[in-house]
């Protein structure tokens, strides 16, 4: 029998990029199902995605991961898009279907899957999400589709917040609310679910959280954060002190990425595999 000596390719398009632990956990879950891919970490510059994105065709890979700044600006390059990702206007992750690029956002999935291992469900929950960038987006999106009863948005920026209100009103007809942040955010007593979807917190800033009044939070809800790095964010902590049950960013990245593996290869993912890559690549073993 013939040897074959070329990989598929697989990866991840951004800048910056080089502390981006996604291909160490990829790669240890294509280990693990014997699997002969690879998962290349490029840094692509803005302006130069058309020119990489022409060369996942050329090369063959099997998809690529999108992270800052190209989440949006790919959607240009796509030959077709996943209802989801159409909604969110955003994505991470696109599959080279025999020449034919697919664009999908899993982030937000990555956070359902990660609210349902703690037996929880937006489907029926007034949920407060903080921050109205990309993972807002795709959070909040993915839970008005699974049936959130309403959705409140706190942003510093007016005009993205409401940008992100409209969009969730017109395309997923979900209640949804703007609350400006420009003093310390009150979280509604009817809040089931807080969301932090801000970029606040993460490594090195680890001394930081959002500005909100943390008395506002109460035992009853459950606070999430999109930080992975410190999983134990300082938002965390302060929810951890009121009697909140908390769930942490690892778990979004991790099923993220798990759903990725699982488009790209057809084959299911080694989920246990890798939260420990992860784990140990944070230190947290
Ligand atoms: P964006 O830059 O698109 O959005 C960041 C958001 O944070 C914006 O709404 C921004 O407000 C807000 N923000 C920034 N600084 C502050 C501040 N001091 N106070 C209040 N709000 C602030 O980034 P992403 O949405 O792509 O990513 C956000 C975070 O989520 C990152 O840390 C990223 O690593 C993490 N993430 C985690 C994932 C996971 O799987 N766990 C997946 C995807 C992202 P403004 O509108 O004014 O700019």
């Amino acid at each position: 029998m013939s040897k074959n000596y070329r990989s598929e390719l697989v990866g991840a398009f951004g800048d910056p990029i080089d502390e981006n632990p996604t291909g160490v956990m990829e790669e240890a879950a294509f280990a693990a199902k014997g699997l002969d891919y690879r998962y290349i970490t490029i840094n692509v510059k803005k302006g130069d995605l058309k020119a990489a994105m022409d060369g996942i065709r050329a090369m063959n890979f099997r998809g690529i991961n999108l992270t800052i700044p190209h989440k949006v600006e790919v959607l240009k390059y796509l030959d077709e898009l996943s209802k989801e990702a159409e909604i969110i206007g955003a994505v991470n992750m696109v599959v080279n279907k025999d020449g034919k690029l697919w664009g999908d956002n899993t982030d937000g999935k990555g956070y359902l899957i990660s609210l349902k291992n703690a037996n929880e469900t937006p489907k029926g929950k007034n949920i407060m999400i903080l921050g109205a960038g990309g993972a807002a987006r795709a959070i909040s999106v993915e839970c008005a589709l699974a049936g959130a009863k309403k959705i409140t948005i706190a942003n510093i920026e007016k005009k993205q917040g409401e940008e992100l209100v409209g969009l969730l009103t017109e395309r997923t007809g979900v209640e949804a609310k703007f609350i400006m942040w420009d003093k310390p955010v009150q979280v509604p007593t009817d809040t089931n679910i807080l969301s932090n979807a801000t970029s606040v917190g993460l490594f090195p800033d680890i001394d930081q959280k959002p500005d909100i009044d943390y008395k506002t939070i109460q035992s009853d809800m459950v606070v999430t954060d999109v930080i992975f790095n410190d999983p134990n964010s300082l938002f965390l902590q302060e929810a951890q002190k009121r009697g909140a049950k908390t769930i942490n960013g690892l778990g979004m990245l991790v099923n993220q990425g798990a759903l990725n593996f699982t488009l790209w290869t057809g084959v299911d993912a080694p989920i246990e595999v890798m939260v420990e890559t992860l784990s140990k690549e944070f230190g947290l073993e």
